[in-house]
């Protein structure tokens, strides 16, 4: 064999041991523009009009007429690429425009776009944080928050999942290791349970502390809070987080697109210093423009945040009423939990037969033994909708014996 056959064949290997798990990802092709109710293609072949509940479209905003517009008109007034980064020939009118509605919207000083969330988070830290600082992070926080954190030199400590005597007790020991600065960084909302930071209790530890806080926004701006800020505005503390990262690709229109929004100072220093932004490409004037149409929309009228409240609340009763196991709380992700992972499998695929598409998570997502189905709700979503979503669930819950 030569090294390429013999490289190959090893990597044959690994699928295979990753289909043998149990643990083989494949994605699912859809036909239509996203929304409630998309047309998914199978790989035999098969057509399915079915009702979307696994989107992260909490706003509905990823097909709306509006947004489409803009990008229509963006597209016709700034043209479809730039070709450049940044701080070369990548910077229009339309990205300072969007970079100061976004600090406006979060309550910030300054905003820096990235190409996607995930480059926010792998160019935070490295940038703000030396070998004599620390950062003290959730241990369920997202893979990107982790990947930055692993690329800077602080010291790491590392906290039990929402559990604020731990959070204590790692910047007891950040400060008598010596740590000149210290940063806690959360998720805002967390992506499998749905669970929401407590970042009002957060902000006062840290501050007896002498801790910065900083919190990845992607499943929260746009909806949490009584206009939509985000966590902060949901926990009371609108103005009061020192470092916030988010996305253009979840409730804000979906496209793709991330940002840091903070203190002059840390943005300044950011587009100095932060690497997926000196070396990656410009956000598209496409995406930029629908992005300002997206935050007109959300400062103009609650309506659709309000919407999606409401079909939270409403799902959420309908399945804890037909007998399901749900993590209780408040947010559009509704953890239904089956427990097995083999069970949560089944659940899914006979609700996609029952035209409703849910995925099923289990290790190692999620802990084992914590097999759930993630609904994720929309403003997308009309009563009827929700109704026939748990009609299906009570069905396919009671072949299963999940339900009585
Ligand atoms: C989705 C997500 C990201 C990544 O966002 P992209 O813009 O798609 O890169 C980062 N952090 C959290 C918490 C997320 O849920």
């Amino acid at each position: 064999m030569t090294t390429s056959q013999d490289f190959h064949h090893h990597l044959g290997q690994e699928l295979q041991a990753i289909r043998d798990s149990g643990l083989y990802k494949a994605e699912r092709v859809i036909a239509t523009p996203q929304g409630a109710h998309i047309r998914t293609v199978a790989a035999d072949g098969t057509v399915r009009e079915v009702l979307n509940m696994c989107a992260n479209n909490y706003l509905g905003l990823s097909s709306h007429p509006q947004v489409v517009e803009a990008a229509h008109q963006a597209l016709r007034t700034h043209g479809y690429g730039l070709s450049s980064v940044r701080f070369i020939c990548g910077t229009q009118d339309l990205h300072k425009t969007l970079e100061a509605r976004l600090s406006r919207f979060l309550g910030t000083e300054d905003t820096i776009l990235y190409a996607a969330a995930f480059d926010a988070n792998g160019g935070l830290f490295e940038p703000l944080l030396g070998e004599t600082d620390a950062v003290i992070s959730d241990e369920l926080n997202h893979a990107s928050i982790i990947d930055g954190i692993r690329l800077c030199k602080a010291r790491r400590y590392r906290y039990k999942h929402n559990d604020m005597a731990d959070l204590e007790r790692c910047l007891q020991q950040a400060g008598a290791e010596g740590a000149r600065y210290k940063l806690v960084f959360t998720d805002g909302v967390f992506s499998m349970d749905g669970t929401v930071a407590q970042l009002d209790a957060m902000r006062s530890i840290c501050d007896a502390h002498g801790a910065l806080l900083g919190v990845d926004e992607c499943h929260a701006t746009g909806f949490m809070g009584a206009t939509g800020r985000g966590t902060h505005e949901h926990r009371g503390v609108f103005g009061r987080v020192d470092i916030i990262t988010g996305t253009l690709g979840k409730a804000l229109g979906g496209a793709s697109g991330g940002f840091t929004s903070a203190r002059r100072e840390v943005v300044e220093l950011l587009r100095q210093r932060s690497r997926p932004y000196l070396f990656s490409n410009t956000v598209a004037p496409v995406i930029v423009g629908a992005s300002i149409a997206v935050l007109d929309l959300l400062e103009g009228s609650t309506a659709l945040r309000d919407k999606l409240a409401d079909n939270t609340r409403h799902f959420r009763k309908a399945i804890a009423a037909a007998g399901f196991d749900i993590k209780p709380g408040e947010h559009p992700i509704v953890p239904i939990m089956v427990f097995d992972a083999a069970r949560a499998q089944q659940l899914a695929a006979r609700l996609l037969e029952l035209g409703v598409y849910v995925v099923g998570f289990f290790f190692p997502v999620v802990p084992k033994g914590q097999a759930r189905i993630r609904v994720q709700l929309s403003a997308a979503h009309e009563r009827a909708d929700l109704d026939r979503a748990a009609a299906a669930f009570t069905q396919a819950g009671r072949e299963l014996g999940l339900v009585p």
